[in-house]
């Protein structure tokens, strides 16, 4: 489902790009976005502190602890922990196999998803590390 909603959306980013479709949609104002761009680290932070790992459905394969860009989860006594120093990229919670990761309680019983195309693998070899 979520698919192909992301694939009819980038179908028609695609063809307005092909076809030079200018959006009359106004730019986003620049006092806005310099707001959001220094409040976001502190949300990031506060939102990361939600991070919850289910004990009875996490396997400790520590595929969240390899996938995270910014260094931010580690195993402890084979649960991950995990940090304050995050992206909210999501990852960490899309490519758990267990979908033991949740971002307070309101991902619990949501859908996961992530690029079928892109395996964990993969997703391990090409990514930038930031930590
Ligand atoms: S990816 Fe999921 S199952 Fe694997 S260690 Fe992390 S939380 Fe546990
Ligand atoms: S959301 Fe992204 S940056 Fe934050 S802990 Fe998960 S994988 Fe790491």
């Amino acid at each position: 489902m979520a698919q192909r909603r992301s694939e009819k959306t980038a179908a028609r980013i695609a063809a307005d790009i092909s076809s030079g479709k200018k959006s009359k949609k106004r730019p986003p104002l620049y006092r806005l976005n310099a707001l959001e761009y220094k409040a976001w680290p502190m949300l990031v932070s506060m939102n990361a502190k939600k991070f919850l790992v289910d004990p009875a459905k996490c396997i400790g394969c520590g595929q969240c602890v390899r996938i995270c860009p910014k260094g931010n989860i580690h195993m402890v006594c084979g649960t991950p922990a995990i940090g304050a120093d995050c992206y909210q990229c999501l990852s960490c919670l899309q490519y758990c196999p267990q979908k033991a990761i949740s971002l307070g309680g309101v991902t619990e019983k949501r859908e996961r998803y992530h690029n079928p195309n892109i395996s964990p693998e993969l997703l391990n070899q090409s990514i930038i590390h930031i930590d």
